[in-house]
Order: structure tokens, then C-alpha cells, then sequence
């Protein structure tokens, strides 16, 4: 029996419909203005003021669409964001790929904080390489457990209670910019931020890749969220 181990979530972007000239032509409507040649100056200034006195309703005539493969318990994070539209590969319809989530060298792993402020640090090596051996001998005895009980004729629905919550689902997630913008504020901790939160490592990985995207989708919009502490309009 083979089982497969990754240590990252992979985003993709699916679609996009928007672009920073579209948040200025919903700003715009307010004086009663058509849709016009939005100049470079213009469009980032505007931009600028709208993200500081946050008038956020423009940036929310768009739509990002991300297909994401993660593990069940960073999907129960991301989840929370109420915001966002979900679709996810059912368990009960779809036998569950061998994937497993396996923390890799450079996440760190041990708690030099308390519980309520934790403060992760590196771990030493024998630490690292005992624990993820530890983890694969049970993610192997998990995924043991789940073929035979659909061997025996269980449903997908009821063998899946042996699978741990580092096994991969995939799922796409939607919401406009405003929201995705609310997400970022969130999971990810960048010096600039006026919010220091406190995201757990693997979705502020793969928030960190959304950002990438919409950088390049939305490059005045991002830079004004940058410029104005990472808080979302
Ligand atoms: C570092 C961190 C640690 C966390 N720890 C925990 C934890 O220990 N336990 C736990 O349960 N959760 C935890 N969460 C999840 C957290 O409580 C939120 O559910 C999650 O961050 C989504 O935030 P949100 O509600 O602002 O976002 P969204 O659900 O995307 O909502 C966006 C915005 O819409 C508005 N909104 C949405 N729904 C409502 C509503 N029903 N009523 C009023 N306004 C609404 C709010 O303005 C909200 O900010 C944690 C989150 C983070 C980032």
C-alpha cells in the first residue's frame, strides 16, 4: 500500500472577472459618471482613498475563483470565512486519495510560547525526523484501516471516520476582492500590518500564495492595502 505525503497547499487560480479599473468605475457611479478611460494616477489615488476611508463596496463587483488542495484541518480555518463560496469533493460520493499532510523541515514545530500566545520556533533535527516518522506510521495504519472497512462493504460516509484530519480534500473557493481582502487581513502576519494576528503556518502559506494572484490581477489595489496597514476596506 502506497501513501503520498505533501507539506504544502497547492492554490490555483480558476477565473477572474475585474480589474482595478472596474472598483473606480463603481466609485465613479456615485457622481453619476459612464464608464470612461481610467488614468494611471487617477485610478491609484482613488484607490488609495477609498482603502483608507474604507469605502469598501467598490471592491466588491469582482470575482476570484481558487481551486484549493489542502488538508482537512486548514479547510476547517478557511471555512470559518463566511464570506467566501465553497464547493468541496464529497467523502461520502468519492473515495479519498492516499494524500497526507506531513509538516516539512522548514514549518517550525514547537511551541516556545504559551498556550494562549504560542510562539513557534524550529525544531531540532532528531525532533523533526522522529516526528515525521511517527506520522507516517500512522497515517499508513489510518489508510489501512480505511480500505478495509470498504473492503468489508462500509460506505465511504462511515469509513472515512478512521482518516485523520492531515488527509487532502480539494475545493474551490470564490468571493470578491473585498472578501479576499478581509482574508488576508487575517491569515497572514506581515510586518506592515496594523492587525497583528496570529494565522496558523499552512493557510498563511497559502494565503500568502492567493496574495501573489491578486497582485497581479489588482496590482493598485494590493499596493493600496499594503500602504494603508493590510486591513480590508
Ligand atoms: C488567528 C486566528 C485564530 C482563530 N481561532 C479561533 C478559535 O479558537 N475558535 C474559533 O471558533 N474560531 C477561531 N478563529 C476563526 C474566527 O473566529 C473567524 O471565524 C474567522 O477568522 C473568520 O472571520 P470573520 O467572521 O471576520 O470572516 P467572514 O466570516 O468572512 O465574515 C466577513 C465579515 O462579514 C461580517 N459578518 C459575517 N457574518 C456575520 C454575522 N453573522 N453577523 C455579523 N457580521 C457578519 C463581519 O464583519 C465579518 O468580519 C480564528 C481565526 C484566526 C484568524
Amino acid at each position: 500500500m502506497t501513501i503520498e505525503t505533501k507539506s504544502r497547499t497547492d492554490v490555483e487560480l480558476v477565473q477572474s472577472v475585474g480589474d482595478d479599473d472596474g472598483i473606480v468605475h463603481a466609485a465613479r457611479i456615485s457622481l453619476a459618471h459612464d464608464r470612461s478611460v481610467v488614468e494611471a494616477k487617477e485610478r491609484k489615488g482613488l484607490i488609495n482613498y477609498l482603502m483608507a476611508h474604507k469605502h469598501g463596496t467598490p471592491f466588491e463587483h469582482n470575482s476570484i475563483t481558487f481551486r484549493v488542495h489542502a488538508p482537512l484541518f486548514e479547510f476547517r480555518e478557511w471555512m470559518r470565512h463566511r464570506v467566501q463560496s465553497y464547493n468541496e469533493q464529497s467523502g461520502r460520493y468519492s473515495k479519498f486519495e492516499p494524500v497526507f499532510y506531513l509538516p516539512g523541515s522548514d514549518r517550525p514545530l514547537v511551541n516556545v510560547g504559551t498556550s494562549a500566545k504560542p510562539v513557534l520556533a524550529p525544531a531540532q533535527r532528531t525532533v523533526i525526523k522522529a516526528s515525521q516518522a511517527r506520522m507516517v506510521e500512522s497515517f499508513h495504519e489510518s489508510w489501512a484501516a480505511y480500505e478495509e472497512l470498504l473492503a468489508l462493504g462500509v460506505a465511504k460516509e462511515v469509513a472515512r471516520n478512521v482518516l485523520p484530519v492531515a488527509v487532502y480534500s480539494t475545493m474551490y473557493a470564490t468571493t470578491n476582492l473585498r472578501g479576499w481582502l478581509h482574508f488576508l487581513g487575517l491569515r497572514t502576519s506581515e510586518e506592515n500590518a496594523t492587525f497583528q494576528g496570529h494565522p496558523q503556518w499552512e493557510i498563511e502559506q497559502a494565503a500568502l500564495d492567493i496574495e501573489r494572484e491578486l497582485a497581479k490581477l489588482f496590482p493598485d489595489t494590493l499596493e493600496a492595502f499594503n500602504a494603508n496597514g493590510r486591513v480590508a476596506p
